[in-house]
């Protein structure tokens, strides 16, 4: 679970990790008094989704229009997410942007702690164009402390005064149990001081109960509905929408719809032992997502029953085509339920993707 910035702040300002004065807003109303920030200050909308700077969701002004920019924040969405809570910060003088993470590596099977001095950007961005500039330190997550040489060797030539913020980053991400604990920007000021600008912690969602979250908050009406059901949902951008079973056939179908040039709309498992009522569900919420104009139904049968998801498939009954691969249990009665009702079925995923890709729009 990703939490927002507001909360990340919270958790790096208890760790001691200096963070600018700020405060959460529902509403404009509660900006009448700003006199405490100065002249200038910071609105960050609270959004879980990456580039939010970009995106318009950060704006810097003067604290007399800072009602107005408000306004305009909370009438906008970021990426598709509504804005229901702005962060207003004091405006920094910044004189230098860093980059620190911890995160788990996969290949190292531990955390990694990542610096670099090019910071305020898409770290991506970085690890494409320039992948010398990050520093990274291979930790065992038994080391309750990062060594002091690995935080002198991460900061490098920076401000010695980063140092301590990271060593604590990385007690942050042992406590909290996360996956990520990322501060980018992490800024110098003219004055020399050191400030946490921005804060994305990801807590393992096995931790959540544990670590006393709420689950997730900030879902799509989509992505609310699916965690309703059960599935494992994730929104895409594309013109396909893709129902499977298990991760691995489900991440397989839209490969191989990259591979044939198209978008998938989602990643959608629909989990073990799919019966008619939950195949129905997910056919039904994927087609009501705008722009999805074909959909993939590509599922292995075992406990889940061929026939049973032709039904589902048949009840949903949705405007859009819909594309079946089947294999396994009850297979042929699927078969012959689908073609009675006008569906196509296929027995090779390769075959089932390209028929999609000869669609028309
Ligand atoms: P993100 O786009 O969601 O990562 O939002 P950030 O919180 O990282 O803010 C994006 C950019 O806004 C930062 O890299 C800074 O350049 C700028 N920014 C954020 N806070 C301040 C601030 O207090 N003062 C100044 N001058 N710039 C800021
Ligand atoms: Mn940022």
């Amino acid at each position: 679970m990703k939490l927002r910035e507001h909360e990340g702040k919270r958790i790096f300002a208890d760790a001691g990790i200096p963070v600018p004065a700020g405060r959460v807003v529902q509403s404009v109303d509660e900006l009448d008094d700003l006199s405490s920030f100065g002249d200038r200050v910071v609105l960050k909308a609270q959004v879980d989704v990456g580039g939010r700077g970009k995106a318009g969701g950060v704006v810097i002004c003067g604290v007399d229009e800072a009602p107005a920019r408000a306004a305009e924040l909370f009438s906008k969405t970021i990426k598709g997410l509504a804005v229901s809570e702005l962060l207003v910060e004091e405006c920094l003088s910044i004189a230098h942007e860093y980059y620190c993470a911890v995160l788990i590596d996969r290949s190292t099977r531990q955390p990694v702690v990542l610096f670099t001095e090019a910071g305020g950007v898409e770290i991506e961005e970085t690890a494409r164009q320039d992948p010398d500039r990050i520093r990274r330190f291979d930790i065992s997550p038994l080391l309750t402390e990062l060594p002091a040489f690995a935080v002198r060797d991460l900061v490098g030539p920076a401000p010695k005064a980063l140092g301590p913020v990271v060593s604590a980053l990385y007690r942050v991400f042992l406590e909290k149990d996360a996956l990520l604990a990322e501060i980018n920007p992490l800024v110098v000021l003219d004055d020399g001081r050191v400030f946490a600008a921005d804060a994305k912690v990801i807590v393992d969602d096995n931790a959540i109960a544990r670590q006393g979250f709420r689950q997730n908050r900030d879902l799509t009406e989509r992505e609310a509905e699916a965690e309703r059901h059960g599935f494992s949902y994730v929104e895409l951008d594309g013109e396909i929408g893709v129902v499977g079973n298990g991760a691995g056939l489900t991440m397989a179908t839209l490969d191989l719809i990259e591979h044939y040039g198209l978008r998938a709309a989602n990643f959608l498992d629909v989990g073990g032992g799919a019966d008619r009522e939950r195949v129905a569900h997910a056919v039904r919420l994927l087609a009501g997502s705008p722009g999805v104009r074909v959909i993939i139904v590509n599922l292995l049968g075992g406990i889940t029953r061929c026939d049973e998801v032709a039904q589902g498939i048949i009840d949903a009954g949705v405007s859009q085509r819909v594309i079946v691969r089947m294999a396994g249990t009850n297979e042929a009665e699927g078969r012959a339920l689908l073609t009675e009702h006008g569906y196509e079925m296929y027995d090779s995923m390769d075959r089932a993707v390209g028929a999609a890709a000869e669609v028309k729009v």
